[in-house]
């Protein structure tokens, strides 16, 4: 952010003072939160989210603001099992609360991309789900947790956001779920969509949004979760300079639902990693080939002969979820490999 659009921001943030509703009966926006850095301080555990949202009194100029506490994680602890509760409990808010202008999910920065894209495909609804996080802590030099979601809220309640999927908001940067990378280990500017850039800006006088993404997601998406009370399991095995197939052995013999190899540039293989896709070939499960590289898509599908499937642009951890959100619908290779090339 320019030390101009932060001064302006600042300025905001200086007039605003009206305190917080406490639990009012009509919500325009809900804010849930899961923990991660935006829930941390150096010393103490983790603000619980009334605290969270407490602290910021501005929101009270933008929305009438409800939250509700799922959990108080760091986000490398949050497992598929919490991606179904958190699709569920925003369909349920979703369908219980006609007069909800969108929800808004603090979370850690760690897994936000897998999440994100999670909800991307799973919520069905075309309200605005945004997801805000922080590379700095709550008492650290200039937080931008507050901002972050001050900002998420002010996108949720932004007309132009609805219809387009879920978004991520952090450094007034607006991303789309499945595009958007976390790029960088601690600067606040982080999460960048390097192949298809922003879809828009939070700035201090206004939203806009530059484009929309294109991909099937929210209410477009065919994925149910009413009848299923676990997702399938993938593994992710990754392919390196001299790869020992034993690995993909070992990723068999735990029998799941897919896996999910990464390779080099292109969808290029090592030889052991060529030979593992034989051995995954003949126990029958479906393996879908996702580049470590992020930039441009794979061409074709170079490890077709080999009966492996090819996940295009999507990285590794978001082709997995793909996968996983397939194998509720089919098992047919020719069938999945018409999902990757859809979403
Ligand atoms: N450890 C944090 C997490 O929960 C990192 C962050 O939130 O920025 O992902």
């Amino acid at each position: 952010m320019s030390l101009l659009a932060r001064c302006a921001l600042l300025a905001t943030l200086a007039v605003a003072s009206a305190p917080l509703a406490a639990q009012p009966a009509r919500s325009d926006v809900l804010v849930l939160t899961t923990g991660g850095t935006i829930a941390s301080r150096a010393t103490g555990p983790m603000t619980d989210g009334a605290s969270l949202v407490r602290g910021i009194p501005e929101l009270a100029k933008v929305a009438t603001v409800r939250v509700e506490e799922l959990m108080r994680v760091p986000s490398s602890q949050v497992t598929p099992a919490d991606w179904l509760r958190m699709a569920r409990r925003i369909n349920a808010e979703f369908a219980a609360t006609p007069s909800l202008r969108g929800i808004v999910v603090t979370h850690g920065t760690d897994t936000m991309e897998e999440t994100a894209f999670f909800l991307n495909l799973t919520v069905r609804d075309p309200r605005p789900v945004v997801m805000v996080g922080s590379m700095r802590g709550g008492d650290e030099v200039s937080p931008d947790g507050p901002a972050n979601i001050l900002n998420g809220v002010r996108v949720a309640v932004t007309a132009a956001a609805k219809g387009q999927g879920v978004l991520v908001v952090l450094n007034e940067d607006i991303s789309a779920a499945r595009d958007v990378w976390k790029t960088d280990n601690r600067r606040v500017d982080t999460f960048q969509s390097p192949e298809r850039g922003y879809v828009g800006a939070a700035d201090p006088d206004t939203v806009v949004f530059f484009r929309r993404a294109l991909q099937p997601h929210t209410t477009a998406a065919e994925f149910d979760l009413a009848n299923i009370d676990a997702l399938p399991s993938v593994e992710i095995v990754t392919d390196y300079a001299g790869f020992d197939s034993t690995l993909m052995a070992a990723a068999i013999a735990r029998r799941p639902r897919g896996i999910v190899l990464t390779s080099f540039a292109g969808g290029r293989l090592s030889a052991g990693a060529r030979g593992a896709l034989r051995l995954a070939a003949a126990s029958g499960i479906p393996v879908v080939v996702a580049s470590r590289v992020p930039g441009g898509r794979i061409v074709g599908n170079p490890n077709a002969a080999l009966q492996a499937l090819v996940a295009s642009d999507l990285p590794p951890h978001k082709a997995r979820i793909l996968l996983m959100l397939a194998l509720t619908r089919t098992s047919d290779r020719a069938a999945l490999q018409t999902v990757f090339d859809r979403y």
